[in-house]
């Protein structure tokens, strides 16, 4: 088997057994990333020498036998998480210049772990998109099939990890943008509750809604990065003061006799029919393995991308105001005056969906505008997570799409805004309601990549990884990946 076929937790087997080093393993990875990033696009900023000196001193931990899994591994990191010494680009014009002063808690805890980082993976600028298509940095290409993107904003991780230009990455999901990609790319992918992993320099979109986590190629992998990112962290308030669990120790479990919920409202008018029956199949798959499927309802899901699409931007126009040219940022040439500046700096440094959502939420938030606009949405916020603590009254987890399609066109969406943020009508909700959840990778459909989404109750990401874990041990779905790479 090519090293870059194994897993996290075979390349930790191989490491420890000294079938091959760390500095071979990376610069094995570093290799492949320069024959194919430039077609794919998923790596911004690669770091060769830095990648090379936490592989040497990963090397010499193994051999002191004081190694993590994931000592040694190389992994991609989503270009959101400052890294010091390092370019963050966060996919936007604004920061093409920054260059982090610190490491974002994220990074310090896989750095602890001893993972190497070979890079910076390309995103959505400041996060927003599910195609990859607003990065300053260009689009990124899905592995899969490079006519098609990978989806976002994640799109990068995504890519680089389909690809195998990385043992496993990380991203971010605020409405999807872990599951929705990792479900475009066949990839497993995974948003903890929110508060489960610090945000601390992590750039921020919508405070209440962002939320980092692993993607990997297994949820045995998936086990293995939560470990190390998860945890309390004084510097982020919203961080949970909640224990960390042992998240390998429960994989394998038997799961006969789970209760698993079929919203019927995730199977409706929207789903495309080939996907409908890709994820059927996987539940189909989950009755053999003794569970008990129930059809449930979230009645107010209708809801959950409108109440965002107030949520989301009101918070990003806060987050956004500090790049303004002085205080970080983009700052353009000579400007006349202080206003002058202000205006040309944004208006430059921002794409033009970051416009829009600046715009949308300085206006939802304004003076007459907030009750109508921003207090209802929170009210609505509310009545979602209300339905899904009904629903975990009847069942264990609840399933569903990940995404309403396979991976779409370049530019088929672009244009339509709209029809770019339904991308995440079954993905949203759980954002707003502050759960975890899990795409895993099922039939494809038409050759295409497909995701089951796996919905847990708070801080249940112990169950949804073995859920998705005794489903892997039955299936091959999530050993398939692209060819040519
Ligand atoms: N696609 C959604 C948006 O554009 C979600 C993005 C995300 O999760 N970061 O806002």
């Amino acid at each position: 088997m090519m090293l870059h076929e194994k897993t996290i937790s075979e390349l930790a087997a191989g490491l420890r057994a000294g079938e091959f080093s760390s500095v071979e393993l990376t610069k094995h990875y570093l290799e492949r990333i320069a024959a194919h990033n430039e077609a794919l696009n998923a790596y911004v900023t690669v770091t060769e020498e830095r990648a090379l000196a936490q592989a040497a001193a990963a090397d010499q931990r193994l051999v002191a036998g004081d190694a993590t899994p994931l000592t040694g591994v190389p992994l991609a990191q989503k270009d959101i998480f400052c890294t010091n010494g390092v370019r963050t680009s966060c996919g936007s014009r604004m920061l093409d210049n920054f260059v982090a002063p610190y490491d974002a808690t994220v990074i310090e805890r896989l750095d602890g772990a001893g993972a190497v980082m070979l890079g910076k993976t390309n995103m959505d600028e400041f996060a927003m998109g599910s195609s990859n298509e607003t990065s300053w940095y260009g689009p990124v290409r899905n592995p899969w099939n490079t006519e098609l993107v990978p989806g976002g904003s994640s799109g990068g991780s995504a890519a680089a990890l389909a690809a195998r230009l990385c043992a496993a990455a990380t991203g971010t999901d605020t409405g999807g943008s872990i599951r929705q990609p990792a479900a475009l790319c066949g990839l497993t992918g995974l948003k903890p509750t929110y508060g489960r992993i610090s945000r601390w320099g992590m750039i921020a979109f919508a405070s209440s809604l962002d939320q980092a986590g692993p993607m990997t190629r297994t949820a045995e992998d998936a086990a293995l990065m939560l470990q190390a990112m998860a945890g309390f962290d004084a510097r982020d308030s919203t961080c949970a003061e909640e224990p960390v669990p042992d998240y390998s120790a429960t994989l394998g479990e038997d799961i006969a006799g789970l209760k698993i919920g079929l919203p019927k409202e995730y199977f409706g008018e929207g789903l495309d029919p080939e996907v409908a029956k890709s994820v059927e199949a996987a539940v189909e798959e989950y009755k053999r393995l003794g569970c008990e499927v129930v059809e449930i309802s979230l009645p107010n899901n209708h809801l959950a991308v409108p109440a965002y699409y107030v949520v989301a931007p009101a918070e990003c126009s806060s987050n956004l105001a500090r790049f303004d040219g002085v205080r970080f940022g983009h700052r353009c040439e000579d400007p006349k005056d202080l206003e002058d500046l202000y205006k040309r700096s944004r208006g430059e440094g921002f794409g033009a969906e970051v416009k829009r959502r600046i715009l949308i939420g300085t206006y939802a938030l304004s003076a007459g505008y907030y009750d109508a606009y921003y207090l209802k949405a929170q009210q609505v916020r509310h009545l979602i997570s209300d339905d899904f603590k009904k629903a975990f009254e009847q069942v264990d987890v609840i399933m569903g799409p990940a995404s309403p399609t396979t991976a779409f066109a370049l530019g088929e969406k672009s244009d339509d805004p709209v029809q770019m943020y339904l991308s995440d009508i079954y993905t949203i909700a759980v954002n707003l309601a502050g759960l975890p959840g899990m795409s895993i990778p099922v039939a494809p459909a038409e050759g295409k990549p497909v995701g089951l989404q796996i919905i847990g109750n708070y801080f249940d990401e112990t169950r949804l990884l073995n859920v998705a874990h005794r489903f892997q041990q039955a299936t091959e779905w999530h050993k398939a990946g692209p060819s040519g790479y």
